[in-house]
C-alpha cells in the first residue's frame, strides 16, 4: 500500500497557539511553527507522509488578500502534483468559514482540500489541536473525500465550506452548519460519510481575482438611521452585505439608504444578524422594488465572500447576483 502523501499549508491561529501556562487565558495565535505542531504528530505513528510549508504565522482576524493568494497558488499547483494525495490548511477559527468558502468557489473539487484549527492553544490543558489534525489527516488522505470541495474538520466533525460556521467563542465544539449539517463524523481511527459528494460542478466556479473589491458588512439595530450607509459609500464601497434583523430586515431609513446605494451602483445583499435560516425575496422587503439581493442561506460573513468573488468577476447586476445566491 502506497502511503498518502499530504501538502500541510500553515497560516497559524490557535492550534499554533502557545500560552506557556497550561491553565493561562491569553495565548498568542500562530506562534508554534508548522514543522514543530508537524513533529508532535509524527508521534502518533499515522501512515502518511506531511510536508509542511508556511504561508502565514497569523491569527485568522488578520487574514486577507496576500495569505488567500498564496494559499490558492499552493492549493492549485498540489491538485495538479501526482505526487500529493490531498492538502490540508492549519487556519484560525475566527474567519476558516470565510477562507474555506473562499478556495471552494475558485478552486476545483478535486483532491481533498480541508481546513482545520484548533479552540485551544498547543499547550493548553485539554489541547484540541492534535486530535483535529489527526482527524484532518484521516479526512484529506481518504479515498471518497475528492470532489467534495474545500472542508473544515473541527471536533470530529466535517463540513462543508459553503454549511460551516463559527457559532460558540471558546467551547470546544465551536462549528456549525446550515443548511447542511455535518457532512461526515470523523475520530482519528474512522470516518463515515453522510451522503455522496455534494459539489455538483467539478471545476472552478470563478477565476482566482487579480484583487477584491471592498465589501463591507453592517449590522443593523434597532432605531439605526441611514448614515452608516452614507459613510460606507463615502469610503468607496463597491458591494454592501446588510446583516439584518429577522429575515434580513432594517429600518426604513436605512433600506432607504441602501436603494439609493443600488441606484449609484452599489450592489446590496440583504442576511440575517440571526443565527441560522434563510433570508428569502420579497418576504417584508421589496427587493423586486428596491433591486436587492438576498442571500438565501449564506450569513453575513460568507455572502460579502461571494459578492467580493463575483464583483471580482465582474458580475454586478441585482438578477446575476441574485442567481449566484439561488446556487451558492
Ligand atoms: N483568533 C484565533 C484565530 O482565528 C482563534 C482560533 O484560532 O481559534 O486565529
Amino acid at each position: 500500500m502506497t502511503i498518502p502523501k499530504l501538502l500541510v499549508l500553515g497560516t497559524g491561529g490557535t492550534i499554533a497557539g502557545a500560552a506557556r501556562s497550561a491553565t493561562g487565558k491569553s495565548y498568542g495565535a500562530g506562534e508554534v511553527a508548522i514543522e514543530s505542531i508537524l513533529a508532535d504528530i509524527a508521534k502518533l505513528g499515522l501512515e502518511v507522509e506531511l510536508e509542511p510549508r508556511t504561508i502565514a504565522r497569523i491569527g485568522s482576524q488578520d487574514i486577507g488578500w496576500k495569505e488567500w493568494d498564496a494559499l490558492h497558488a499552493a492549493i492549485a499547483d498540489a491538485q495538479s502534483d501526482d505526487s500529493i494525495t490531498g492538502v490540508i490548511v492549519t487556519h484560525g477559527t475566527d474567519t476558516a468559514e470565510e477562507t474555506a468558502y473562499l478556495l471552494d468557489l475558485t478552486l476545483a473539487a478535486g483532491k481533498p482540500v480541508v481546513l482545520v484549527g484548533a479552540m485551544r492553544p498547543a499547550d493548553a490543558v485539554g489541547a484540541d489541536g492534535m486530535r483535529n489534525f489527526a482527524n484532518a489527516v484521516r479526512v484529506a488522505s481518504d479515498a471518497d473525500a475528492g470532489e467534495r470541495g474545500v472542508m473544515v474538520v473541527m471536533g470530529d466533525t466535517v463540513f462543508a465550506a459553503s454549511d460551516v460556521r463559527k457559532a460558540a467563542t471558546s467551547n470546544v465544539d465551536a462549528f456549525r452548519g446550515f443548511p447542511r449539517g455535518p457532512i461526515a463524523r470523523v475520530t482519528p481511527s474512522s470516518l463515515d460519510w453522510f451522503a455522496p459528494a455534494h459539489r455538483v460542478n467539478t471545476d472552478a466556479r470563478y477565476p482566482w481575482p487579480e484583487t477584491l473589491p471592498r465589501v463591507a458588512i453592517l449590522t443593523a439595530g434597532a432605531g439605526m438611521d441611514e448614515k452608516p450607509v452614507e459613510a460606507l459609500l463615502g469610503i468607496g464601497c463597491k458591494g454592501i452585505v446588510i446583516a439584518g434583523m429577522g429575515q434580513g430586515n432594517a429600518p426604513r431609513t436605512v433600506l432607504g439608504a441602501l436603494e439609493a446605494a443600488v441606484q449609484s451602483g452599489v450592489p446590496v445583499v440583504r442576511s440575517a444578524r440571526v443565527d441560522e435560516g434563510m433570508v428569502d425575496r420579497n418576504v417584508e422587503v421589496d427587493d423586486d422594488a428596491r433591486g436587492f439581493v438576498a442571500a438565501r442561506a449564506l450569513g453575513p460573513a460568507k455572502a460579502r465572500i461571494l459578492l467580493m468573488v463575483l464583483i471580482a468577476s465582474g458580475i454586478t447586476d441585482a438578477a446575476s447576483i441574485q442567481a449566484a445566491f439561488d446556487r451558492p
